[in-house]
């Protein structure tokens, strides 16, 4: 069934958006968050259990030290308060990729609270309050094998993968989200983007969307004003691009203004994000008290970080994103407005890295921002999660600087880069990119161009140097793209003086 959805800008002309944005980060601690089990991406499933992540009778698990310091540097640098005591809670439901059918995580003690950070979109500033950040674990992943949507629905059997159940997990919770209007789906973007940056800072988690470290659930309500009291909620899940975080809040302000508009009501539900349609769909009816028969873990002590250690960590936390930025600006030399273009397309930190591989800021820049911008909309995947490396672009730009290739020549190296043809000196070998500056391919080119075109030739003999363009135009055709052009244009001035 397809939602009649309300164009967007008559949406907002008739209602106020609130969100609410729960991020899932998952740590990168080495070992899980109660057991000692491996958590490294991508082995073969079910070879990082044991019985305390496998939920084992009598398996009794201990608290991950790192984990706990990763949520309270997270909770200050969010500007939380951080709990001088708190506990872990079991949320007790039923999911066969959930071995103890709890999930151990915190119920109304987390261990930070009530923070607030900043995030710009077009040069103006939002500030989004923190509700909570609190500990958790994650859960295995079910596979649905042969089913057309990879969903329960339609799918011939399941495996499942423990190997991720009981890595740690740090939710991140905003408070209801007011005041964005029609920006709301930037805000809810650059607010995911801002989390990556400043975990990433933390270097707490790798924060990769599509390995699911970083996971998104988006809460979107509709009022009629701001002073109305707050509508009621859809909770989208696992929308994992900055991309798809954008479209998913502007798909649901789209179908439930429509809804509101035809006099219909909001179900208050979880629903699915269609990465490939850019749509959502309804999952499961959702109530404000689902019974999750929450109660203080008896196998776990509480967690009472010494306060003189919090200090400690506060102290050590890196330079927060804002003072970041404003140090890298200045150091690229960057305008206000190329700073703001850079951080809105999801490209700061993949500039910084190319900066630090070794191309100047504008050439970094340049292609993060142009042609890999392009070919990622294309794909319809986030910048980061192109198969095009920092390095590779530096070392692009490094072939360009060199003489090597020019311009055109290195978006066909990109090409042959995303295409999986290797790293840019192969894709160059592989596809003979070179540049040809051998002067006796190119005067043979040169002199073909002036054959060609006689009457440019006698303009540039009379003087009217502007005219060779076009005779660098036609040996450049004729050398598909690879003659040093600056070498052509002496060639021919040299030619007809
Ligand atoms: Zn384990």
């Amino acid at each position: 069934m397809t939602d009649t959805l309300m164009a967007y800008d008559e949406a907002l002309a008739t209602y106020d958006p609130v969100m609410g944005l729960e991020v899932h980060v998952e740590l990168n601690t080495a070992s899980k968050m109660f057991c000692g089990c491996p958590t490294e991406f991508g082995a073969e499933p079910n070879t990082q259990t044991c019985p305390v992540c496998l939920g084992l009778p009598g398996a009794m698990p201990v608290v991950n030290g790192t984990a706990v310091e990763s949520a309270i540097r997270i909770g200050l640098a969010l500007n939380c308060s951080i709990a001088e005591w708190c506990r872990f809670a079991r949320k007790n439901y039923f999911y066969p990729d959930m071995p103890k059918n709890f999930q151990t995580s915190q119920y109304d003690e987390p261990i930070a609270f009530d923070g607030w950070t900043e995030v710009e979109v077009d040069g103006e500033t939002f500030r989004v309050e923190i509700e909570r950040a609190h500990m958790e674990e994650d859960t295995g992943k079910s596979l649905h094998v042969v089913g057309a949507t990879g969903r329960i629905h339609g799918a011939d059997h399941s495996l499942v993968d423990y190997n991720r159940a009981g890595i740690p997990l740090i939710e991140i919770v905003t408070k209801p989200i007011t005041g964005t209007g029609d920006k709301a789906p930037l805000v809810a973007k650059a607010y995911v983007a801002h989390l990556r940056e400043l975990l990433l800072g933390l270097g707490v988690s790798d924060v990769r969307m599509e390995q699911g470290s970083l996971r998104c659930d988006v809460n979107l309500s509709l009022r009629d004003t701001p002073d109305s009291p707050l509508g009621t909620r859809t909770e989208t899940k696992n929308v994992n691009s900055l991309r798809s975080v954008e479209r998913a809040v502007r798909y649901e302000v789209g179908r439930q203004a429509a809804l509101l508009a035809g006099g219909g009501s909001i179900t208050q539900e979880t629903r699915h994000w269609h990465e490939d349609t850019g749509i959502t769909t309804s999952g499961r009816e959702k109530s404000d008290a689902e019974d999750y028969r929450y109660f203080p873990e008896p196998d776990l002590v509480p967690v009472a970080p010494d306060a003189a250690w919090v200090e400690e960590l506060r102290a050590s936390l890196p330079e927060p994103p804002r003072v970041h930025r404003a140090r890298l600006q200045e150091a690229w030399g960057f305008s206000d407005l190329e700073m703001r273009d850079t951080v809105g397309a999801g490209a700061l930190l993949l500039v910084e890295q190319t900066v630090a591989a070794g191309a100047s800021p504008q050439a970094a820049r340049k292609w993060w921002l142009s042609d890999l911008a392009r070919r990622a909309n294309e794909r319809g995947v986030d910048l980061v999660d192109l198969p095009v490396s920092p390095a590779d672009v530096a070392r692009v730009q490094a072939l360009v600087d060199e003489g090597r290739i020019n311009d055109k020549l290195a978006r066909q190296v990109f090409e042959g880069v995303l295409a999986g043809e290797g790293t840019p000196d192969e894709v160059v070998a592989a596809r003979g990119l070179e540049v040809v500056s051998d002067d006796g391919a190119l005067s043979a080119a040169v002199d073909n161009a002036i054959a060609a075109n006689p009457d440019v030739a006698d303009k540039i003999r009379d003087g009217k140097v502007a005219a060779a363009g076009a005779l660098i135009g036609a040996v450049m055709k004729e050398m598909r793209g690879q003659a040093d052009a600056g070498r052509v244009r002496e060639l021919i001035l040299e030619k007809l003086s």
